[in-house]
This record gives C-alpha cells, sequence and structure tokens, in this order.
C-alpha cells in the first residue's frame, strides 16, 4: 500500500457533507418555486444513514421520548429512539388517527397542512421530548408539532432536523424552541 492510500483526518467527509452528497434535489416540487430534498438516497445508504442516527442520538440523549414528524421525521425518530432505548411518537398527518385527536393547523413551505396526535391514552404530561423532522423550512410545521406537544403537557427540549434551510427562517419562526441541524442547504 502507497502513501497515497493512508487517509487523514481531512479526507473523512463529515456529516453535513454526507448528507449534501446523497441528497437529491428536486426542482419544482411539488409545487413552481420549490426546491425539494429528497433524502430517500441519504436513508437508505448503510453508512450514512447510521452517521446521521449516531448525529442525531447524541443531540437527542437525555430525552424521554422522541417524536417524529410523519413520515420521513418518523422514520428517523424511530431509528433514533431505538438506538436511545427511548419511546416514540409519530405525530401524524390528518386523518389518519381515530378520535379523538388533538390537533393543530398550520402554514408549511408550500401550502396549508394539519397534524395530529391521540387525545386520549398517551401520557406526556412531564416528559422531556425531543422533535425530529427531515427538512426545516418555513418552521410551520415545527412550530405546529410543539404547540401540539405542549398542550399535551410535554415538556419539548429541541428539536433536531437533518437538512435545515435558513434562507426560509424557520429557526427564527419557532424560537425560543432550540433548534440544531445536521446540516444547512
Ligand atoms: P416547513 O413547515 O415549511 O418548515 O416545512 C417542513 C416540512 O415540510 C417538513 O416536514 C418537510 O418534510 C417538508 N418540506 C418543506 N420544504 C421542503 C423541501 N424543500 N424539501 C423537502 N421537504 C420539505
Amino acid at each position: 500500500m502507497g502513501f497515497g492510500a493512508v487517509t487523514t483526518a481531512s479526507d473523512i467527509p463529515s456529516v453535513a457533507q454526507v448528507i449534501a452528497a446523497l441528497t437529491r434535489d428536486v426542482a419544482d416540487f411539488p409545487q413552481p418555486g420549490v426546491q425539494f430534498k429528497d433524502l430517500t438516497p441519504l436513508f437508505a445508504d448503510r453508512e450514512a444513514m447510521n452517521a446521521v442516527i449516531d448525529a442525531l442520538a447524541e443531540i437527542a440523549s437525555g430525552a424521554d421520548l422522541v417524536a417524529g414528524i410523519e413520515s420521513r421525521g418518523s422514520l428517523v425518530a424511530a431509528a433514533i429512539a431505538a438506538r436511545l432505548g427511548t419511546g416514540v411518537l409519530s405525530i401524524r398527518k390528518s386523518g389518519k388517527l381515530p378520535p379523538p385527536v388533538l390537533r393543530e393547523d398550520y402554514e408549511r413551505e408550500y401550502g396549508p397542512a394539519t397534524i395530529e396526535i391521540p387525545a386520549d391514552g398517551l401520557e406526556l404530561a412531564g416528559l422531556n421530548v425531543v422533535i425530529i423532522d427531515d427538512v426545516l423550512a418555513t418552521g410551520g410545521t415545527l412550530g405546529a408539532a410543539n404547540r401540539l406537544l405542549e398542550r399535551a403537557g410535554a415538556n419539548v427540549t429541541k428539536a433536531a432536523v437533518v437538512v435545515e434551510l435558513p434562507a426560509l427562517g424557520g429557526r427564527e419562526a419557532v424560537a425560543p424552541l432550540s433548534v440544531h441541524s445536521l446540516s444547512q442547504a
């Protein structure tokens, strides 16, 4: 093996670099003007997914419950919860859960939406909860998830996302909620 094969610390890609390399940017989806971040290739890659979950699990460590926003946030939240040994909660899109539900209407980058959690049979009072989503755009979704969980009595300690789109001001919109992002685009 020659020196050409030696790997130095600076050759090891950061999590942010891995995310950028495995994100598919799709112009004008789901509507004109939106640059959609498709994280499917990232999640399907064994090493990349492990690196993403390691980084998010470190951020979420100490939580009692990891709450992911359907559907991509829930996918990631379940993996983090399995890594940390916590509970997991999927914050659902409207119409998926049987009644009664707690719901929040909100605006996101590409239009209005509603999220829900069960109003019965779920005891969140006093739990330290970390919210997970794939992409933070305008912050409408994260803000609504935060309100929903706090209405249910949870103590939302922070939020973490895989990709933040800083130009859309989501972090400012959800202040004072503490937001951690693994990458910015
Ligand atoms: P927002 O509420 O505007 O912060 O939008 C965040 C939610 O919508 C997340 O659940 C994302 O999955 C989705 N989303 C918004 N914008 C994008 C985008 N450009 N690429 C991928 N997902 C997005």
